[in-house]
């Protein structure tokens, strides 16, 4: 360990390299799977392009396996080490490289905050669509590399939708950079989009080229509150089929409104909890406030009431509500075990109540909430942290949803990754001969498996 961390001071600087003892265990925010935070061997913090690309030329020359960690805000483990790697922190690598507001784009480096890209679009009437949250804390770098979405998914799409270019370091210590700031390149295969949502198992991203728009003048949230699943999920159809554009299209199931009901910021929710579609609408003032008025008449064919946000700041706090159902929720009972499953939009009802079906076959309680236009929801179910036995029957209610999402025709994660925690679930969903170019791909970029080892494999 004295040696390696000798040669990473070398390279980074003996102020950015812990190894030994110190160097862990690392975590993120991964709860309730049994996951283990791992000690690395070292963890180096590398401040330029180069220097990343100089660590992982030695980490590929020694034989070990590298870990990439951004915000460390991952749902699936992907930078949480299992042992003995070490770990590439990218949050030295923040600056703005380029900034053309006049021109709708941005060359960010991987380690800038995902907040600080918000704000700064913002300050120049700009937006970057993604929203995941813990914005603080999760880096640009991670975002790409999980392909994260948000709230806003289903009207502004993921990340892979905002990349334009991708600088990376590949093994053995190139590096490589696809596309740029264009808007259309046709050229080569879609690195770019390979190295999106790749979680670290390729290579390590330095920076990206990010496409921005306009910000809109105004966003109306708006509020069904249905009687049951059935017709909130049909109500969410009749959405699409009504051919409007929401940004945001979740829903709460019941369980989830009766954990977060008391903190709703609309008036009152109503008794028994009601199944709720939440929409928002944007564009100029007329436009948003157009759009909410259409989504409300759609809505309240199949709602029990509907209620549209009359300020802007009514809409902001129907979206502080909702950052805060998972949290809600985790309270209810101590603990939870949420999955992040997407199916096809018309088996939305179908999801919910699979979940349902699973919870009380397994004696738990359930909540879902979650992005439903995407057809993907946390399906959650609760289990106190401190009862091993609730935990567990939760794992296997678990694994169930993943198989039965797979055989719905979905995917066992639309959201956080396959990361460790969903080691093989891949293989459920595609297959044999995709899982096998999924292979290909990994070992012909990373022959020697020493791009973060036991991640996202099939
Ligand atoms: C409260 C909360 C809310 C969240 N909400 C959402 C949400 O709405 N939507 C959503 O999609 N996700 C959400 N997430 C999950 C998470 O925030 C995202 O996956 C995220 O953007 C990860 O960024 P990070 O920098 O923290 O990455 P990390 O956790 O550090 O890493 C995640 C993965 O990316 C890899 N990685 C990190 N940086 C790099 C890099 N520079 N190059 C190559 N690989 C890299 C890691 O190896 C790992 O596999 C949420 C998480 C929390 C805690």
């Amino acid at each position: 360990v004295t040696s390696l961390a000798a040669d990473l001071a070398r390279v980074v600087g003996a102020d950015h390299v812990v190894a030994g003892a110190d160097a862990g265990p690392l975590a993120d925010a991964t709860e309730a799977r049994g996951l283990v935070p791992g000690r690395p061997a070292a963890v180096v913090r590398p401040g330029s392009t180069a220097e990343v690309a100089a660590v992982v030329r030695h980490c590929c020359a020694a034989g070990l396996a590298m870990v990439p960690r951004g915000g460390a805000t991952g749902l699936a483990g992907g930078a949480v080490p299992t042992g003995g790697e070490v770990v590439v922190e990218l949050g030295r690598l923040r600056a703005v490289r380029r900034f053309d507001p006049g021109l709708w784009r941005i060359e960010v480096e991987a380690g800038l905050p995902v907040a600080h890209l918000h704000r700064l679009a913002r300050e120049h009437g700009l937006r970057f669509g993604p929203d995941p949250g813990a914005a603080e804390q999760s880096q640009v770098g991670g975002m790409l590399a999980t392909n994260a979405g948000g709230p806003h998914a289903f009207g502004l799409g993921v990340a892979r939708d905002w990349v334009t270019g991708v600088e990376a370091v590949m093994p053995p210590g190139d590096v490589v950079r696809a596309g740029g700031p264009l808007r259309k390149d046709v050229a080569g295969y879609d690195l770019v989009g390979l190295l999106v949502g790749s979680e670290g198992t390729l290579g390590v991203v330095t920076a990206a080229w990010l496409r921005l728009e306009p910000a809109p003048e105004a966003a109306v949230g708006v509020v069904a509150a249905c009687g049951d699943a059935e017709a909130g999920c049909a109500a969410v159809l009749d959405v699409l089929a009504a051919g409007l554009r929401p940004t945001v299209l979740d829903v709460l199931d019941e369980g989830a409104t009766a954990a977060a009901a008391g903190a709703f910021p609309l008036g009152d929710l109503g008794t028994p909890a009601p199944f709720v579609v939440l929409a928002e609408a944007e564009g100029s003032a007329g436009e948003a406030a157009s759009g909410a008025a259409a989504l409300r008449e759609v809505l309240a064919a199949r709602a029990r009431a509907v209620v549209v946000a009359s300020t802007p700041a009514e809409t902001r706090a129907l979206w502080r509500w909702r950052d805060g159902v998972s949290l809600a929720v985790g309270a209810q009972h101590g603990g939870k075990l949420g999955e992040d499953v997407a199916v096809p939009v018309d088996r939305l009802a179908d999801l919910v109540r699979a979940t349902r079906a699973l919870g009380a076959r397994h004696g738990l309680p359930t909540a879902t909430w979650g992005h439903a236009g995407d057809g993907n929801l946390h399906a959650t179910f609760l289990a106190d942290r401190a009862d091993a036995d609730a935990l567990e029957r939760a794992g296997a209610a678990a694994d169930e949803l993943l198989a039965w999402a797979a055989a719905a025709g979905g995917t066992v994660t639309g959201e956080h990754g396959i990361g460790l925690v969903k080691h093989g679930g891949l293989a459920r969903q595609w297959d044999a001969p995709t899982v096998a170019l999924h292979r290909a791909v990994k070992r012909a970029i990373d022959p020697a498996g020493l791009m973060n080892p036991g991640k996202k494999e099939p």
